[in-house]
């Protein structure tokens, strides 16, 4: 469900206004090129970004003058739109649509914008201050947890809830209107929600989410409100240092798109440029089997495992992992060691063990 956002005061209310134009809807329009960082505003403070490289200097109010052009121009820039510098009906479309209230920062070269600062651990915790009335408390958990499990799947980054007393790194809120932050709510639509940079931008906000509690949230499909999932994935983006992107379909591009719970490509570009890519070791899982021996293994391809060893039976089991585990096989024979295994091409697998006669004994696959 994407409702529009007409009938806000940062909203124009009628496409055609361009240079020269004057009046209440250029106060609206400005507002919002304000509103979302393209025109020097006290957003930008807020919220910890540049504003020397994001925006251009504020407007004369209720005059579609020269920076308000700049503004819009940037506007469309960053949107993929016509660059017009007017305000035409596919640009009033976008304006209308529902959002994150971070501001958008303009692009040097990368598709995605590091904002420059990151939280200096990896082990980071999170909090709930309050919650919402729309859904159960364990509905709302298990969609926070949704999120950050992308995020933590793709970095070093760990996540752990720990009591609103305990002060959590990331503080979660559902707050309605003037919150005190500097980025008030604004009723039903529009505004979805925002989050705020690692410290120490922002003092005691850093790294904090706040949704909008007079949006409707929902965690079921097809989402009978926004959902709380996709949101909560991106807004977590700015809370580990990332900024919107310009990327059509990614995470972090600044417009709801709906039910949108996987990171793409541009996000782990960018969470990666700031985190690493978080290689570590897994496990021990136990994939089950009674072993008299110790495993012998190979590898013949790119995601393929062959595990072999000598059961209870003595005779050579094999078991392998292709996108997931297989069962156990029996390969017959009768052993009197640990087998070992060797791949020397692709579907190519060679296994050598002690036979009962203690002479060596060969099976292979081809
Ligand atoms: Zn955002
Ligand atoms: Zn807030």
């Amino acid at each position: 469900m994407e409702t529009l956002t007409k009938g806000k005061e940062y909203v124009p209310q009628a496409a055609g206004l361009k240079q020269g134009s004057k009046g209440n809807d250029v106060v609206c329009l400005q507002r919002y090129l304000s509103t979302f960082g393209y025109t020097e505003s006290a957003i930008q403070s807020a919220f910890g970004v540049a504003a020397g490289k994001a925006a251009v200097p504020a407007p004369k109010s209720g005059v579609f003058d020269d920076h308000t052009t700049q503004a819009l121009k940037h506007f469309q820039e960053f949107n993929h739109l016509p660059v017009t510098g007017e305000l035409d009906e596919p640009t009033l479309a976008l304006m209308s649509k529902p959002r994150c209230g971070f501001p958008d920062t303009r692009p040097d070269a990368a598709d995605f914008v590091l904002q420059g600062n990151k939280w200096t651990k990896n082990a980071l915790t999170y909090g709930f201050q309050n919650f919402s009335p729309d859904l159960t408390q364990a509905q709302i958990r298990s969609a926070i947890q949704q999120a950050l499990a992308q995020w933590s799947s793709v970095t070093p980054l760990t996540f752990t809830e720990v009591p609103f007393a305990s002060t959590p790194d990331m503080v979660i809120r559902f707050v309605a209107g003037d919150h005190g932050d500097g980025s008030p709510f604004d009723g039903p639509s529009g505004i979805l929600a925002h989050g705020f940079y690692p410290p120490p931008n922002g003092g005691a906000i850093a790294g904090d989410l706040h949704f909008d509690e007079a949006e409707t949230w929902t965690v079921n499909l097809p989402p009978s409100g926004f959902d709380l999932v996709a949101v909560a994935l991106h807004e977590f983006g700015h809370t580990l240092g990332l900024a919107h992107s310009t990327v059509a379909g990614a995470v972090m591009a600044p417009y709801y798109a709906g039910a949108h719970r996987n990171l793409e490509a541009d996000d782990i570009a960018g969470i990666r440029a700031l985190y690493g890519s978080g290689t570590r070791w897994y496990g021990w899982e136990s994939l089950g089997g009674v072993l008299a021996s110790g495993p012998g293994v190979s590898s013949w391809a790119n995601g393929r495992l062959d595990v072999f060893v000598r059961g209870t039976d003595n005779a050579l089991w094999h078991k392998w992992y292709q996108g997931g585990w297989s069962g156990w096989e029996s390969l017959g024979g009768v052993l009197t060691s640990s087998p070992d295994a060797v791949s020397w091409g692709s579907g190519r697998i060679d296994v050598f063990g002690r036979g009962t006669d203690n002479a060596l004994w060969h099976k292979w696959f081809a």
